[in-house]
């Protein structure tokens, strides 16, 4: 038995398997066809993943072809952009990148066999017209007076449409297939159109332009795509996309199979959505990181390792369906955990003094870097008489089961001593400004302390020794804790609080090394990298990737 008949295979692998046992074909060939017209997207990385995973599986070629049949606005930095976030997931395309622009000349050629063929025609009506006699799902279509035009005066017209006689709109080309298939796909579809603007690629060589429809089954024809893995909503598009191939004369035509797009739970996926976030101003670009473009999360301190492992997760199917932000997070916590140092950082601090320390004595504590990875090895932090602590572990008037600080009370300061709160004091708003304690020397870490037990355990950083940062914490971008994220006009109610930048926070001066992209565990506080983009040399930006808590267990 191969090793591999004994892990559980998805319907596409199955379907691959069956190709390859009845002899269809021998190698397989997979694609990923970005339209240039945005950044991508974690959807996109599930395409990208599973499109190139397939090629390795079966060792087998994957390549990136940008589909630009459109004339509209193509961008180059999307297509730098889309190259970056592909390299960085770790798929490899052969050879150099397609466009799908290069392949006119061979889809022209294409209608031209088909009008030859007496399988396409040129239409005079206009496009609402088009739709009228289209039909409905439970009425046929009616044929267009045009439909029977001869074959000479079809290519005569569809060579004077590509020669600009005609205006946008005045004429199409259409296939002959059925105006009474139940399938409205197949009641003869336009597949060129007029549209007199300039292309990124090819300029004004051309003024008809192929409809996805026709270019797409080609595109992947002469690339030799074996499997063209595509998402659910073409899957009443599939008998078109086989009319085209088969009756353009193709020796082993494509297969296209679909599966269900990802989507997650309240967040914003599609690239048309985001992209008016992004033109609104209402995020800070597409690589904001409170978005969920492959850009935005590398900058927020994903790994190409967890969003694979996420995709894995969320699994392949037939079925729409929705993950949970959660298992993202789940993803993420797991790539990290082993891998980072864990630090002291305090986000909002106030200062904290040791009444009863010597004044002007420090001393040195050796703290492990994380405790499930040795091979992290150790580091020194320093203690003196001032420190801060987090402003939420002190509290004038505690609830109950609140076991931090407030007066009166015990709590370990982690890897130090014993102390005890004392006294605070306050500005004239009422802030707190300073929690007084006192410690017992008897406690330090290293001593083995027995004599009592308290109950809670706070970080710290020593005020003498440590550098101040910003911090970025982000929450949903939209609201997520209502039935409907969208407002009755088609916004978006967006969640007040997604961004929250303090930028006061104390953490130990190792931090202040940080190189872009660099992840620690901020201890109690969560996992945070260094932005790329907003960080200088020795003033690092973090944002926070994650926070260490979790409900979330995978399966559940
Ligand atoms: P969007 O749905 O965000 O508007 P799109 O489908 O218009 O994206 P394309 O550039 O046309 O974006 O897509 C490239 C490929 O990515 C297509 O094969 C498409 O099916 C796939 N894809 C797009 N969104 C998802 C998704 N959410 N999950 C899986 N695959 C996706
Ligand atoms: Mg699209």
């Amino acid at each position: 038995m191969e090793a591999n008949e004994t892990v559980s295979r998805n319907f596409i692998e199955r379907a691959i398997d069956d190709d390859i046992k009845e002899g269809k074909t021998k190698t397989v060939v997979t694609r990923f066809p970005p339209e240039p017209n945005g950044y991508l997207h974690i959807g996109h990385a599930k395409s990208i993943l599973l499109n190139y995973g397939i090629a390795c599986e079966y060792g087998g070629r994957f390549n990136l072809r940008f589909d630009d049949t459109n004339p509209v606005k193509e961008d180059a930095d999307f297509v730098k952009s889309i190259k970056e976030d592909i390299e960085w997931l770790g798929a490899q395309w052969e050879g150099d990148v397609r466009f799908a622009s290069d392949y006119f000349e061979t889809m022209y050629e294409c209608a031209v066999k088909l009008i030859k063929d007496g399988k396409a025609f040129v239409d005079d009506l206009s496009a609402e017209e088009i739709r009228e006699y289209r039909g409905t799902l439970e009425s046929p279509g009616k044929e267009s007076p045009f439909r029977t035009r001869s074959i000479e005066e079809n290519l005569k017209l569809f060579e004077d449409m590509k020669d600009g006689k005609f205006e946008d709109g005045q004429k199409c080309l259409r296939a002959k297939i059925d105006m009474a298939s139940p399938n409205m796909n197949m009641r003869d579809p336009v597949i060129y159109r007029i549209s007199k603007q300039t292309h990124h690629n090819t300029g004004d060589k051309w003024v008809i332009y192929p409809m996805y429809d026709f270019a797409h089954p080609l595109e992947d024809a002469i690339e030799g795509i074996t499997h063209s893995l595509c998402t659910l909503e073409f899957e009443d598009h599939r008998p078109l996309y086989d009319w085209v191939v088969e009756n353009t004369g193709w020796d082993n035509p494509p297969r296209q199979i679909e599966f269900a797009k990802l989507y997650l739970k309240n967040v914003i996926t599609g690239k048309r959505y985001i992209k008016k976030l992004v033109d609104d101003g209402i995020v800070d670009g597409w690589d904001d990181p409170r978005l969920v473009t492959i850009a935005a999360l590398r900058r927020r301190g994903f790994t190409p390792g967890s969003i694979k492992k996420f995709v894995e997760l969320s699994g392949i199917s037939k079925a729409n369906s929705a993950s949970d932000y959660a298992l993202l997070e789940y993803c993420i916590r797991e790539d990290m955990k082993m891998d980072c140092e864990r630090l002291y950082a305090v986000l909002d601090p106030i200062k904290l003094v040791i009444d009863n320390y010597p004044e002007g004595q420090t001393e040195t504590f050796t703290v492990t870097n994380n405790v499930e990875n040795e091979t992290l090895g150790n580091r020194e932090v320093t203690f003196s008489r001032e420190l801060y602590i987090e402003r939420a572990d002190f509290m004038e008037e505690p609830p109950k089961k609140y076991f931090r600080l407030f007066p009166g009370n015990e709590v370990r300061l982690m890897n130090a001593y014993f102390v005890k709160c004392v006294d605070y004091e306050k500005d004239s708003e009422g802030n707190v400004t300073v929690v007084h304690c006192t410690y017992d020397p008897e406690t330090r870490s290293d001593l083995n302390f027995t004599g009592r037990k308290v109950k809670g355990t706070i970080h710290w950083v020593n005020a003498a020794d440590s550098a101040e940062v910003t911090a970025r914490l982000y929450e949903n971008l939209v609201v997520d804790d209502e039935e409907d994220i969208k407002n009755e006009d088609g916004s978006y109610k967006l969640n007040p609080n997604s961004l929250t930048v303090m930028d006061k926070c104390r953490v130990e001066k190792r931090l202040l090394q940080a190189k872009p992209y660099e992840a620690f565990q901020f201890v109690r506080n969560g996992f945070f990298a260094a932005d790329p983009k907003d960080s200088k040399p020795g003033e690092p930006i973090f944002n926070r990737v994650v926070s260490l808590k979790s409900s979330y267990k995978p399966g559940s």
